[in-house]
């Protein structure tokens, strides 16, 4: 018998939201059934000519169709027609979507802009999949924490993670981001420390004592995290670097790459889309130990991380796969993770 695919909505076709859509067109066992815009701008053009359905507030159909849209219908009726909701809209606007999810009884995952009331999972493919097996309500922790769980699960598993600090070097905004800064400046991110960053991932790996100070930069590629961690067990460089590299999503990065800005040119020599890098970027000379603790330096593609992470969160919310490395797998391979 064939199955049939899990309805996927998304709620917000922005950074995000775009790269969701695409991420889950990849995928045999679910299909995008629309996605939404608020304004007809270029991004709302590019939805139209991948074929993706638009779906407006209800107010703005005019608006649309005065430009020359096609509009499928409102976002209640999107959200109405889906399984499942990926509420990509701007951090702290997606709660106000969760009555409307509520009423229509369709699941719902937000993104790590969302405070993490918002939903009583937090998520992250290898660290806590199995938590989200038919849940309705998850969240996918930010970029950042989702670089963090990706490199502190596997050291907790194989060595014991007695602390861990970090600082993380944000980037000041998204490339089509042109509302953020700062032009020139390092901006404390905040002040008052520590920053939200250690905390989230305490959302997922509760045990874990970890601190993080975040700092604002005027780039827009990329994050780079500073990384301290005292392990339990004594181990060497090289082990780290095997354990690290055998992770399904972090790359290794050498061959005299020492920037942010060189990792995403190497995104467009290998025809990755959008200059998308998935995975956690390690610097493999960076990793030493020194007095008994590790150190690394890694970069986070803020834009592309949490997607095959919310691809990972469908499967496990919708039950179609309840083994998370079968999931990964999977994701992976559909969009050329690894490669
Ligand atoms: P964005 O501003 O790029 O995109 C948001 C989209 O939602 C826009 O197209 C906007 O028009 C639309 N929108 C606004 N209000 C809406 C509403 N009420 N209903 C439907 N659509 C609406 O934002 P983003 O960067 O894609 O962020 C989305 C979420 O992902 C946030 O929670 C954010 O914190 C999180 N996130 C962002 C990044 C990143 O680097 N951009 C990384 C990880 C997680």
């Amino acid at each position: 018998m064939k199955m049939s695919k899990i309805k996927v909505a998304v709620n917000g076709y922005g950074t995000i939201g775009k790269r969701v859509a695409d991420a889950v067109a990849l995928q045999d066992d679910m299909e995008i059934i629309g996605v939404s815009k608020t304004r007809p701008n270029f991004e709302a053009r590019t939805a139209a000519l991948k074929k993706y359905d638009l779906y407006v507030p209800g107010e703005n159909t005019d608006a649309f169709k005065k430009e020359g849209f096609d509009v499928a219908g409102t976002i209640e009726e999107m959200v109405k027609a889906a399984d499942i909701v990926v509420d990509c809209t701007p951090g702290k606007v997606g709660i106000s979507n969760k009555a409307l999810y509520e009423k229509e009884g369709v699941k719902a995952i937000w993104q790590g802009g969302e405070s993490k009331d918002i939903a009583p999972i937090s998520f992250n493919a290898e660290a806590n999949y199995e938590t989200a097996i038919g849940a309705d309500y998850v969240r996918v922790v930010s970029c950042n924490t989702t670089g963090l769980c990706r490199v502190i699960y596997p050291l907790d598993q194989a060595y014991g993670v007695e602390k861990v600090r970090v600082t993380i070097v944000r980037r000041g905004g998204d490339p089509g981001d042109i509302k953020n800064g700062p032009i020139d400046a390092l901006v404390a991110d905040p002040v008052k420390l520590p920053s939200h960053h250690g905390p989230d991932v305490n959302s997922i790996m509760p045990h874990i004592n970890i601190t993080s100070a975040a700092i604002k930069a005027p780039t827009t590629f990329m994050h780079l995290h500073v990384l301290n961690i005292k392990l339990k067990k004594d181990c060497t460089a090289a082990e780290i670097k095997s354990l690290l590299a055998s992770r399904p999503r972090i790359r290794m990065i050498a061959d005299g790459i020492s920037s942010t800005a060189e990792i995403i040119e190497l995104g467009r020599d290998i025809g990755r889309p959008r200059n998308d890098i998935w995975e956690n970027c390690i610097f493999e000379d960076s990793v030493s130990i020194d007095d008994g603790e590790l150190y690394l330096f890694q970069a986070i593609h803020q834009e592309s991380d949490v997607i095959p992470e919310t691809i990972d969160a469908i499967r496990a919310m919708t039950g179609i796969e309840k083994d998370n490395k079968k999931s990964i797998e999977k994701t992976n391979k559909s969009m050329g993770i690894g490669i």
